[in-house]
């Protein structure tokens, strides 16, 4: 099955002699780049002048326009993106409202007759796309859509009696067996710049950036947004993290992962460009594949193909639980915990640790993002979707389909899901994967005096202990705000409520 955007697109175009000099638009998205830009590359190969746009979209429904971390990465990333194609010779114009209503008005003023895109995969990009097509079609305008996000489009991908995958491992050896991603595109070198384009708007009035207050230091000093930053941070990472990925990726305190997660959700830096550089450098040093680093890595990148097949097959993904019967659980509604929740202050130093890290940041370590989505779930009984809706406000990287999969998988509701009963103790995992407080110490710095025996544990602290460590609980640092053993046998409580509805 092929997407509704791909079907409207195929029309036959004679494009005669007398068109040659009729613009093309393109119009980026979630693919700020030059490199491995299927559309751009597409539009500057046969001489035609080209017309960049990127469109603020204020028809996004409301509850998915970018939170306010994406809007910060935004800015920045199309701050380079304007300056990487002027320096090509076609300045990005931006444009602001409805794509459906700017872009048949952008061809008119303009006289372009091809516009051309990268897919985007979220359900109402795919409806929007679609019509837009159809218009375009009906406008006898060329419009062309392109793969520029993911390794294998989601309908590819089809178990043997032909349906959709709802779980990882036959989904992630099915793609294995497709042939293998294309070798990246090269960016253009020069493009022909296009004359007589409105005026457009200007990045610094779309206020994408916080003012006042200016909430956003931690995140400067963690990224560099844009193409460059984005190549530079892979470089890195194959050169150096790679090789013990498969042992050190779940600890928090060590900078073990790639953190490409926010470049690959603004497009970048594309998955074909890191899955061959991460390949290559195998090839090139064969103590990177010793350990199994490379395919653990690139499994990885298959959990976001596989978040991509679920939403794109499973539209409802980011509202609705996947499994019905979590429809009638008990959740809880508490807003004072879901505060304590947001701000770091629970009283368990490793979920304290992971929400202050992605306050300060914009971005949090893997392992720590499952615990403190348990701890939300099932410690505090607080639906999935409020923790959903926080990460898309707080993340740099926050994006439908991973946070909508990731959120159903620890809830146990989706596909392929953490059974609900594995409920994450936050003194076990904190004591396993850092062990000697350092991710705790780093982000709870009133807990940092004390040692590793209690880091992950200060209520079992002796009065002694405490004083010594200049901690008082209930003051320096939050009591818990709930047992996690009475809250483990609640939530077994909660769940067997929906599994006896379901017999
Ligand atoms: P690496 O370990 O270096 O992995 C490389 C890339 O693979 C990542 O950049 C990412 O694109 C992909 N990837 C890695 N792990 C996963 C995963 N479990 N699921 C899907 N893709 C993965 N990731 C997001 O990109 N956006 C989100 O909004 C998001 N929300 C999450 C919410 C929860 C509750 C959880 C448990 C996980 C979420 N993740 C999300 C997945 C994962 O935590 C991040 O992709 C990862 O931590 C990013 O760091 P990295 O780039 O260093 O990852």
């Amino acid at each position: 099955m092929a997407p509704p955007d791909v079907v409207c697109g195929f029309f036959a175009w004679q494009r005669t002699e007398t068109l040659v000099d009729h613009p093309v638009i393109v119009w980026f998205r979630q693919d700020l780049r030059l490199s491995d830009n299927p559309a751009l590359a597409a539009a500057a190969a046969d001489g035609r002048p080209l017309l960049p746009v990127y469109i603020l979209d204020d028809e996004t429904p409301a509850g998915w326009r970018p939170g306010a971390a994406s809007r910060w990465w935004l800015h920045g990333s199309l701050e380079r993106l304007s300056a990487d194609l002027s320096a090509l010779g076609a300045p990005l114009l931006l444009l602001r409202g409805n794509a459906e209503a700017v872009l048949p008005d952008l061809l008119r003023t303009t006289g372009a007759t091809a516009v051309y895109w990268n897919r985007c995969y979220e359900p109402y990009a795919v409806e929007r796309d679609s019509c837009i097509k159809t218009d375009l079609k009906s406008m006898g305008v060329e419009a062309d859509s392109f793969n520029a996000s993911l390794l294998f489009e989601p309908w590819e991908v089809r178990s043997q009696s032909g349906g959709r995958y709802r779980a990882f491992t036959p989904f992630w050896k099915a793609c294995l067996r497709l042939s293998e991603p294309a070798a990246p595109l090269p960016a253009p070198t020069r493009i022909r710049g296009c004359d007589g384009v409105p005026a457009g708007e200007s990045l610094a009035d779309w206020r994408l950036r916080p003012s006042t207050p200016d909430w956003a230091g931690g995140l400067r000093a963690s990224w560099t947004p844009g193409e460059a930053g984005a190549r530079r941070r892979l470089q890195e990472f194959v050169d150096g993290a790679l090789a013990g990925y498969a042992s050190a990726r779940d600890v928090p305190a060590v900078d073990a992962t790639s953190r490409l997660s926010p470049h690959l959700h603004f497009g970048e830096i594309g998955p074909r460009a890191v899955w061959h550089a991460v390949v290559h450098r195998a090839a090139e040093d064969a103590t990177v594949a010793q350990d199994g680093a490379t395919a653990k890595f690139l499994s990885e990148i298959g959990w976001r193909e596989f978040s991509y097949h679920l939403l794109f097959n499973f539209p409802a993904l980011p509202d609705r639980n996947l499994r019905t019967e979590f429809d009638g659980f008990p959740w809880h509604d508490d807003s004072a915990h879901v505060r304590a929740w947001q701000r770091g202050r629970t009283g368990y130093p490793i979920v304290d640790a992971g929400m202050r890290q992605l306050w300060h940041t914009g971005w949090m370590h893997n392992r720590v993002r499952m615990v403190v989505a348990s701890f939300l779930i099932k410690d505090l009984l607080i639906d999935w979707r409020v923790g959903e809706a926080w990460f898309w406000d707080t993340l740099v990287d926050a994006d439908l389909a991973n946070n909508a999969a990731s959120w159903q998988w620890v809830a146990g509701s989706g596909a392929d899901a953490a059974p609900y009963f594995r409920i994450f103790n936050p003194v076990l995992q904190g004591e396993r994967f850092d062990p000697d407080g350092a991710y705790v110490r780093r982000w709870v710095p009133e807990l940092s005096a004390l040692p590793n025996s209690h880091i992950h544990r200060p209520w079992t602290a002796s009065e002694a202990m405490l004083l010594q460590s200049d901690v008082k609980l209930g003051e320096t640092y939050p009591n818990r705000i709930v047992d996690h053993g009475m809250a483990r046998d609640r939530a077994l409580a909660a769940y067997k409520t929906i599994t006896r509805g379901a017999a």
